[in-house]
């Protein structure tokens, strides 16, 4: 259970411990951040609030650790990360427990977040193994007007201290996305969790200290983002920013000093679907890609743009679909849980209210008990609402019907997001070149969007993000290139 047993020494008096120098602390705040049961609306956990003045001890350490850790041998790093992994899956249960009941994540998928994050921190320790284990040599004679008198040797090198800022959604997973190739790499890592999943991050955090790993290199602050936020994305100590979340990322790129950020930011995921497209693997990832998780994922279908020709076939597809799937709450594993925050239900709400007075149909009833929203497809929705544009997170989608493929490409585009999209058609000729004109990270072609496997290359155009993720691209992003040029007396020529 979460907060018994090995993970007994981070709770204490009704509230979890921050994690700081290699232990589990109070805050001198004296005060403590609820995180609301999104089910039950009732105060299920609480963590620290922590101070400005822990955040400054917890970089002044990490600054001291890091240095130990650089020098540290990269087979000792990996090593450590696959006990971590280890010991993550070992607890996959009170880890996934917590998920269940601060996110209102479905049971099996929460088991399944704590697994994959294990398997994602041994590849990122494989991973890093071999290409940090890896340089380049480069000799002058290339360019010209140079003889072969310089070699120049590059390496990889850490950036520092990497501050990880993952949101609720995948709290587990998004957090190991982040520490495992800032640790592999030779950083040191500070996390702060989104409010709602903090709990379930200090039981993933619990696994890395019992692995072994050195006094201040990882450390977990406590707070609310609106609160502790700005003290440490602009903290002078921070060399590089990880963050996934909103556009709570688009304020931080223009706050932050000059150093390194990777943003994972908002999306509004089409899905373009032709004439000739098998309408019933259509429908399977409409309900898949638009519903999973009550449709609170960055990857999820948003919108769905579909040649009208086929369009009365496909909605009644994906209605038959929707009637199948069970609501209600996380523990039983239903298909639709509650939303995470009462905030966001009234969100949702107001862009539903928004279709329905400018007359979007409604292919289901629209009901909401609480935070608990039931799966709606909206048909007929027309540019001019809020929903055809915005991210709603959460289970209701819009049904955008096209004339041509290039409306639904024009849309797409028109968009200020640009994350993933997805294109159905047996067409492999049209399906490339609508991927190619589409301005996403990624397209899938014939299957709904996805972050993973968390090895391929994850990122978004325009307001979608910085930079890209994936387990390569992040050890990448989190080290920096280095030189040493050896200069000889004259020049030399292999074999020459
Ligand atoms: P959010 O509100 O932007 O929060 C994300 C994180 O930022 C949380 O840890 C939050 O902490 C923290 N935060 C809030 N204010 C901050 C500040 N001023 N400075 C620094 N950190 C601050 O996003 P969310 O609601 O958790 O997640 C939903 C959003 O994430 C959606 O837009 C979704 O599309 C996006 N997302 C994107 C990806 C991707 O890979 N592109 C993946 C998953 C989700 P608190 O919880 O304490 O406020």
């Amino acid at each position: 259970m979460a907060g018994t047993g090995v993970f007994a020494e981070i709770f204490h008096e009704e509230v979890y411990k921050y994690y700081a120098d290699g232990e589990w602390r109070k805050s001198t705040s004296g005060k403590s951040v609820s995180i609301i049961n999104p089910t039950t609306r009732k105060v299920q956990f609480k963590v620290q609030a922590c101070t400005q003045e822990e955040v400054n001890k917890v970089m002044e350490a990490a600054k001291v650790a890091q240095k130990a850790w650089a020098r540290t041998p990269l087979w000792k790093r990996a090593e450590l990360l696959h006990k971590a992994a280890a010991i993550l899956k070992e607890h996959k249960a009170p880890i996934a427990e917590c998920l269940v009941k601060e996110i209102a994540k479905p049971a099996k998928d929460a088991v399944t977040e704590v697994v994959r994050s294990g398997d994602l921190v041994s590849y990122t320790a494989e991973e890093g193994v071999r290409i940090l284990g890896e340089g380049k040599l480069l000799v002058s004679d290339s360019f010209p007007g140079n003889e072969r008198n310089k070699y120049c040797l590059s390496s990889k090198v850490p950036l520092g201290v990497v501050l990880a800022i993952p949101p609720f959604n995948y709290p587990v997973n998004l957090a190991v996305s982040k520490i495992a190739p800032a640790l592999i790499a030779g950083n040191a890592l500070v996390l702060k969790p989104p409010t709602q999943g903090a709990v379930a991050a200090l039981h993933m955090m619990h696994c890395f200290h019992l692995a072994g790993f050195p006094k201040g290199l990882i450390s977990c602050i406590t707070g609310k983002g609106s609160e502790i936020g700005d003290f440490l994305t602009m903290h002078p100590g921070v060399n590089c920013i990880s963050f996934t979340g909103g556009d709570t990322g688009i304020a931080i790129s223009k706050k932050a000093g000059m150093i390194p950020l990777q943003m994972e930011l908002g999306g509004k995921d089409a899905c373009i679907v032709l004439e000739d497209a098998d309408l019933d693997l259509v429908a399977a990832n409409i309900v898949k890609g638009g519903f999973s998780y009550s449709g609170q994922r960055c990857t999820a279908v948003k919108v769905v743009l579909i040649m009208d020709s086929v369009a009365d076939e496909v909605v009644e597809k994906v209605k038959s679909k929707v009637a199948k799937l069970t609501v209600g709450p996380p523990e039983d594993d239903c298909d639709i849980t509650p939303v995470v925050t009462e905030s966001s239900a009234n969100f949702i709400e107001g862009l539903v209210m928004d279709a329905k007075e400018k007359g979007a149909t409604f292919c289901q009833e629209y009901r909401r008990e609480g935070n608990l929203i039931w799966p709606l497809l909206l048909d007929h929705v027309r540019p001019d609402m809020r929903i055809a544009w915005e991210e709603p997170f959460g289970p209701v989608l819009p049904v955008i019907r096209i004339l041509s493929v290039e409306e639904g490409i024009h849309h797409c585009n028109a968009s200020n997001f640009g994350l993933q999209g997805c294109v159905f058609t047996r067409d492999i000729n049209k399906a490339i070149m609508i991927s190619d004109a589409m301005e996403s990270g990624t397209i899938q072609i014939n299957s709904a969007p996805a972050r993973g496997p968390d090895h391929f290359p994850f990122q978004g155009l325009k307001d979608s993000g910085i930079g890209s993720q994936g387990i390569t691209n992040s050890i990448n992003m989190m080290v920096k290139v280095k030189s040493i040029v050896i200069n000889l007396p004259a020049p030399s020529y292999s074999m020459g």
